[in-house]
């Protein structure tokens, strides 16, 4: 059986007016909520089908559409990787400085790799070993750092920034550069967190649709009308497949499912769109079937660094939130 096939993107609601509607911090708790989880789950789902070819899925699977673990590393069912991993040793780092400390966030990522983690990326692992060798906190810039890695743990800097995207861009650009330093990742891990960033604050198409549009305008190989299939850890190709299944499919299901049976960087490109999805849809249109298989550990640490990341940085309540 074939991928689920791609629908026309309908905006569900109508675009935010011009004048500064307050934000619901209820709503705004439950989509972060979504976004984490999405994340953690589009990686879970993602890690059976990470390198392998749409056909070999096919043949294997039909429709890869359960969390089952295996894949190249032998995941047991629930189990996450490093797209989740790493952005909850971010988060952790961001709580306890309060905020962005490349230091900090680079001693987190180090507990991290010692922990010995399922998989680690080539060029994370070989910034990191710069760091412990000169205290570097900003990765060698190199054209071969243009991977996915910087963006796919993203999210907790967003939490932290809801609503000052100056500080979102220079947090999410400072942790992204302790590991990758490549102009390429940089414009597509800034596009990403700032899709995941408006789809939390407003759960509307329209602004998704307006920034992606102006992100184009300067970075134009990002466009999701560029994707021809290659769904492989290249930020470009990321960008693409992400946004692809994003904007074509109409619900959180159907976006997952899309991503994960392309294969490829599955896992990292359905942590990616899990995120995005996550936030605009919520947590009630994820599948119970995924939620009640993600590994139980990890669950709980999303939901208390949300809480916790929300109430640090984000305390005012609703009345006093205007955009
Ligand atoms: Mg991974
Ligand atoms: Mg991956």
């Amino acid at each position: 059986m074939d991928a689920p096939p791609v629908k026309g993107f309908v905006p569900r609601a109508p675009s935010p007016t011009q004048s500064s509607p307050p934000v619901d911090a209820g709503a705004v708790h439950d989509r972060a909520l979504g976004s984490y989880l999405g994340l953690a789950i589009g990686d879970a789902l993602g890690a059976t089908t990470e390198f392998m070819r749409p056909a070999e899925i096919r043949a294997k699977f039909g429709l890869h559409k359960n969390i089952v673990g295996g894949g190249w590393l032998r995941l047991r069912q629930g189990a996450v990787t490093d797209d989740t991993q790493m952005a909850l040793y971010l988060g952790e780092a961001i709580l306890e400085s309060n905020g962005m400390n490349a230091k900090n966030v680079a001693d987190k990522f180090i507990a991290w790799m010692r922990a010995k983690p399922p998989d680690i990326g080539g060029t994370i692992r070989r910034s990191l070993q710069m760091y412990l060798v000169d205290g570097r906190l900003v990765a060698e810039e190199s054209e071969y750092s243009a991977g996915n890695g910087a963006a796919m743990r993203i999210l907790p800097t967003v939490l932290a920034s809801l609503y000052d995207p100056g500080k979102m861009r220079a947090w999410t650009l400072e942790q992204a550069h302790v590991t990758h330093n490549n102009a390429e990742s940089d414009g597509g891990t800034l596009i990403l967190a700032e899709l995941t960033r408006l789809a939390i604050v407003y759960g509307q198409s329209a602004p998704l649709h307006t920034a992606a549009r102006s992100f184009f305008e300067i970075f134009p190989a990002f466009d999701h009308k560029l994707y021809k299939g290659d769904a492989d850890g290249y930020i470009v190709n990321t960008v693409r497949t992400v946004l692809h299944y994003f904007f074509n499919t109409r619900d959180f299901e159907s976006c997952l499912l899309g991503i994960v049976n392309q294969g490829g960087d599955a896992d990292t490109n359905g942590a990616i769109a899990g995120m995005i999805a996550g936030a605009f849809y919520g947590p009630s249109a994820i599948p119970t079937r995924w939620l009640a298989r993600l590994d139980p550990k990890v669950k709980s640490q999303i939901e208390n660094q949300t809480r916790e990341l929300l109430a640090k940085f984000h305390p005012a309540t609703n009345s006093e939130i205007f955009l």
